[in-house]
């Protein structure tokens, strides 16, 4: 007898889960993108003390049938792509199907969807384990809460930060979700407290308002502009608004959030000596080019991202900006015609 063995489900997507679920704001960032993918227009996020004790994820998307349901806990279960061509042209936010089978392995879940079609279904789960099934009654959508993160991992549960850390990260994930998809209205509330809320209108400029405060979105100007393979807009804050902070840039490929060092260093680039050293801009950045440059598959939690044609893509970046700074500050905001 040879000594290798393959592992048992639950043991694999317990050691997924190191990859997938580092704290409570991975799990915010995954369920809030699933009821993205599930054509949602509605997202209300619920946590207790930073989602230590309970994060709640409620949409109205498509729900789930009994059979997907189950399914959804298994690993590589996903709906979102079938064949290795699905790969190279995601338009979904998931696509791995181990976020639901990973999160359920180091928690106590619950479960409660229904497609609109059959009666809804409420599924309790144990760190991965299914321990009861029910029909309920439920509106078309879903809603699952996850508690006891890390009851079984203790390593990670002594690794977490304080609450406000915890908190931070979750506020963070939010923010650019409700960036990327102002047409959803998105509600953070802890601990009793509404964080963030946004109207789901489709205006980004509300969304930036909703976040940054109304003062700032008025100095933020809107810049676009195309080349052949890529396209982008946004809005850029005047030199008069920075931060101490790169993170108040906000860069999305294809409707996705992702860290590039380089496209931040063309913005920042773009400011020139406008900006004070050790100071940063707030910009939100929307570019879009065909899936097939992009390569989302780089790490499961999908931040980082390999753009091909950078050469392309970095000069464009950096002049839309500069000359939409240029042209404002030259033409004082008041006097632009809108
Ligand atoms: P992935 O998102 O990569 O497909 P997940 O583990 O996050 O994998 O989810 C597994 C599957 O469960 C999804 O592909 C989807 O079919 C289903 N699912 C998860 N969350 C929802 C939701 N909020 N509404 C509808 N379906 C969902
Ligand atoms: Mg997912």
């Amino acid at each position: 007898m040879g000594k290798i063995q393959i592992m048992d489900e639950w043991l694999s997507n317990k050691i997924a889960a190191g990859e997938v679920v580092e704290r409570p704001s991975s799990v915010v960032k995954e369920l809030v993108e699933n009821a993205i993918d599930a054509g949602s227009t509605s997202i209300e996020v619920f946590l207790e003390e930073a989602g230590l004790t309970s994060i709640q994820v409620t949409d109205n998307g498509s729900g789930m049938d009994e059979e997907d349901a189950l399914k959804s806990f298994s690993r590589h279960a996903t709906s979102k792509i079938s064949k290795e061509q699905d790969l190279f042209r995601i338009r979904t936010l998931g696509f791995r199907g181990e976020a639901l089978a990973s999160i359920a392995s180091v928690s106590k879940v619950l479960l409660k969807t229904s497609d609109g079609l059959h009666s809804g279904l409420e599924i309790e789960l144990d760190g991965g384990h299914v321990v009861s099934m029910k029909p309920t009654a439920f509106r078309k959508g879903t809603d699952i809460t996850v508690s006891q993160l890390f009851f079984n991992t203790p390593a990670r549960l002594k690794y977490l930060k304080t609450i406000q850390t915890e908190l931070g990260h979750s506020i963070d994930y939010m923010n650019r979700l409700a960036l990327s998809n102002p047409e959803i209205a998105f509600k953070l509330v802890h601990n009793g407290g509404t964080l963030l809320q946004t109207n789901g209108r489709g205006n980004v400029q509300q969304v930036v308002a909703a976040i940054y405060g109304v003062q700032n979105a008025k100095k933020m100007i809107s810049f676009s502009a195309e080349s052949k393979d890529y396209k982008i807009h946004g809005f850029a804050s005047l030199p008069e608004v920075t931060r101490a902070s790169k993170n108040y840039m906000s860069i999305f490929v294809n409707g996705r959030y992702v860290k590039h060092y380089l496209v931040q260093k063309a913005i920042v680039d773009a400011y020139h000596t406008y900006l004070p050293i050790e100071r940063y801009p707030i910009v939100v950045m929307y570019i879009e080019g065909d899936p097939y440059l992009t390569d989302v598959n780089v790490h499961p939690a999908k931040l980082q991202i390999r753009l091909s044609k950078e050469q392309e893509l970095l000069p464009l970046v950096e002049n839309a900006i500069r000359n939409a700074i240029r042209s404002a500050i030259h033409v004082p905001l008041a006097e632009k015609k809108e």
